[in-house]
């Protein structure tokens, strides 16, 4: 099941990558298995997936040391309060919801020294949600240019969680926002190489707005309660 849903997957991204005229290896697929265990991560990883996201810290790390002998690439998708920034600096390969410059200068601080740099994108507030996190548009610059001088930091890039639009047209809208900014920052002299946006419901318009890594939960592992 689990094996026949990523490969669903990956066929919808292909087929939105050829519609886009992007080459099919230009979108990574990270998938998202919160609340699923550390069986379903397996299967998936048998099936040819490396990359996981995360959104729980705790439920997180207990999977990770369940799958330590698996050559797994862990990324924290969650939001982080200051008491959990050691655990994800100590188990995480990437953390897509930075959104404060007080959380990435302890995830500086506490990545143990023999782990590569952690991978970091900036959590940006696209649609202006009042209750969304995420670092306003018109903040994300500046908070970019502090996270990437941070040393056991690594800035990838932007990430962005938009309410699911009423239909495609507006859903693009909306993406190409995160795009829009992406090259501004680029611009600026701030190198990127990842726009982490689309979900199970919305992927075909992220990657229409150039999405570079898509993060799928409930095609490829089913309905969460
Ligand atoms: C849960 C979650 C996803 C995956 O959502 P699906 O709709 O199940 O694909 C992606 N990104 C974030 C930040 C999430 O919390």
């Amino acid at each position: 099941m689990i094996a026949e849903n990523l490969h669903h997957v990956q066929t919808r991204i292909a087929h939105a990558c050829a519609r886009a005229g992007r080459a099919g290896d230009t979108v990574a697929l990270l998938a998202v298995s919160k609340t699923f265990g550390a069986n379903a991560v397996a299967q998936a990883h048998a099936a040819g997936q490396r990359a996981f996201g995360e959104n729980y810290i705790q439920e997180a790390v207990e999977k990770i040391q369940a799958l330590q002998h698996l050559p797994l690439e862990w990324h924290c998708i969650g939001p982080i309060q200051s008491n959990k920034t050691r655990l994800v600096a100590e188990h995480f390969d990437w953390v897509h919801t930075i959104d404060r410059l007080k959380i990435a200068q302890r995830l500086s601080e506490q990545r143990p020294a023999p782990l590569a740099p952690l991978q970091v994108c900036i959590q940006v507030n696209v649609d202006g949600g009042a209750s969304k996190s995420g670092v306003a548009v018109e903040e994300a610059l500046a908070l970019a240019q502090s996270v990437a001088a941070l040393p056991r930091l690594q800035l990838r890039g932007l990430m962005c969680i938009p309410e699911l639009a009423p239909d495609f047209v507006a859903a693009c809208a909306v993406f190409a926002r995160a795009r829009a900014l992406f090259d501004t920052m680029q611009q600026a002299g701030v190198p990127l190489d990842t726009l982490s946006m689309g979900m199970s419901a919305d992927l075909e318009a992220a990657i229409t707005s150039g999405s570079t890594m898509v993060r799928v939960g409930s095609a490829i592992f089913g309905l969460r309660d």
